[in-house]
């Protein structure tokens, strides 16, 4: 028998999930899951024989804007978002294999990171030219900018850390277009930090009990209206309705919302609109490997005193950083235990995701034992692959996401981190701004 629905989404990833929230109570609507669990990348996972130690397997915080998308989804599911403790503020980066500040502010004078003359490059930022390289790669950007070091030093791993990406790959437009427009509307970004001090300013933050939360209450609130373990496997259009085919039956909507990573939805709209799922389907993605490491505290020499570290390319280690999750989160562990979860992979080593779980293992031993003074051996290990799942916003993405917007019928909805912006905000944002503009229009 089919079902017929006024708005089918495909895929409870928190872009999915956030659509049909901001659609309403009443909206006539059926969300499509193809695994057991909602969530898609955001998954908290309890570790230890009692569930004692709390690990993000995907996003570890999030940024929240002063007002809107993010900010007031939390705000009607009743969720509280908390800022890591001020011990947990600094950001470290490896410099000649020890850790160094990451030079925020005034610490950019005394920093090893750079030699006197990239400080001085840094400086001449404000008489740089403000209309190059704003629609090139981001290296040429930094490097128009700020010098070859700083790129070096700063951007790449700010780059790895963000996208897993290559900066000479990624486009600066689509990777960081508030800093594109910023030197666009004031002439350099030393001039903007300038002109907008004091502005109030987006904060990274995380929700009580972990980023799953947001997952519970988003499916709780959706009710019967959401349907895991129903994977989507073919879809027609008639120029008027959906015809869709599921693992749970055949369902008809006049408006279809599809909200999933980049290759699934252009293998779903291959057959139906070969336009739009070719360029969908040529986004490459980068994979990456999050390994959570828990142990003693008297085991770790470092004081875990901040957010984590990110390495350089110019380093030449295996791993990409360590977020110091339970500094981040002290309600991650009891007391007496840490929890570190070290990333690998991405484009500067894309063959780290085949790695056995030993060899993995041997890399945190060797690299982030000498960094954080660790002794012994963890009490607990968590390895997650994620394969292919943060899309390389490359030097041809801004015109192929003007293909994509133009070639999609009105009753399509396309929802997914390969459009316009990887972080959960920029999702949430996304998916609330195309529900709101039905209730507009309606
Ligand atoms: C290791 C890691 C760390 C990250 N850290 C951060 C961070 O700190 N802060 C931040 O803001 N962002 C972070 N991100 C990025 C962010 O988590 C993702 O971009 C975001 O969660 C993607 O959400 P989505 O809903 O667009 O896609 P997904 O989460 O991929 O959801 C898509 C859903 O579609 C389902 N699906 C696929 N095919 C079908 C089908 N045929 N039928 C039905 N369902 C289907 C999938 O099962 C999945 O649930 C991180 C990502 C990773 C991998």
């Amino acid at each position: 028998m089919t079902r017929c629905v006024e708005t089918l989404v495909v895929g409870a990833g928190i872009s999915g999930l956030a659509y049909a929230h901001a659609r309403g109570p009443q909206a006539d609507l059926v969300v499509l899951e193809g695994a057991k669990r909602a969530g898609g990348l955001v998954h908290t996972e309890r570790l230890g024989a009692q569930g004692e130690f709390r690990a993000e397997l995907g996003p570890e915080s999030l940024r929240f804007e002063v007002a809107g998308g993010l900010t007031d989804m939390l705000r009607e599911l009743g969720l509280e978002a908390r800022k890591p403790p001020t011990n947990a503020s600094k950001r470290f980066l490896v410099h000649r294999g020890r850790l160094v500040d990451a030079p925020l502010g005034p610490k950019m004078i005394t920093t090893p990171l750079l030699t006197l003359g990239g400080k001085l490059r840094l400086a001449s930022e404000p008489f740089r030219a403000a209309r190059v390289a704003l629609d090139g790669s981001v290296a040429d950007f930094v490097r128009h900018r700020i010098g070859q070091e700083a790129l070096d030093a700063l951007l790449d791993p700010l780059v790895s850390g963000i996208h897993a990406g290559d900066p000479q790959q990624l486009s600066m437009r689509a990777c960081f277009p508030r800093l594109v427009e910023l030197v666009e509307t004031h002439g350099g970004l030393f001039k903007a930090l300038f002109k907008t001090r004091g502005d109030p300013a987006p904060s990274v933050m995380k929700p009580v009990g972990g980023c799953d939360a947001i997952v519970s209450a988003l499916t709780r609130a959706l009710g019967e209206r959401i349907v895991l373990d129903a994977s989507v496997g073919s879809l027609a259009f008639d120029g008027e309705t959906w015809r869709v085919r599921s693992t749970v039956g055949e369902f008809e909507a006049a408006r279809l919302v599809l909200a999933l990573p980049a290759a699934s939805a252009a293998r779903l709209l291959s057959t139906v609109a070969p336009a739009l799922a070719r360029p969908i389907g040529s986004i490459a993605s980068e994979s990456l490997v999050s390994v959570t490491h828990v142990w003693r505290r008297a085991d770790v020499g470092h004081p875990l005193d901040g957010f984590g570290y990110l390495v350089a390319s110019r380093e030449r280690m295996r791993h990409l950083g360590t977020l110091f999750s339970s500094s981040i989160a002290p309600d991650a562990c009891p007391p007496s235990h840490v929890v570190l979860r070290t990333l690998l992979g991405g484009a500067r080593r894309p063959e780290t995701i085949d790695l056995a779980e030993a060899e993995l293992l041997a890399i945190v031993r060797s690299e982030v034992r000498a960094l954080l003074e660790l002794r012994g051996e963890p009490e607990l290990v968590r390895v997650q692959r994620w394969r292919a799942t943060l899309p390389r916003f490359d030097l041809a993405h801004p015109e192929r996401v003007a293909a994509i917007e133009a070639a999609c019928p009105p009753s399509l909805v396309l929802l997914g981190n390969w459009l316009r912006g990887i972080g959960v905000n920029h999702l949430v944002a996304h998916a609330r701004s195309r529900a709101a503009e039905l209730s507009r229009a309606g």
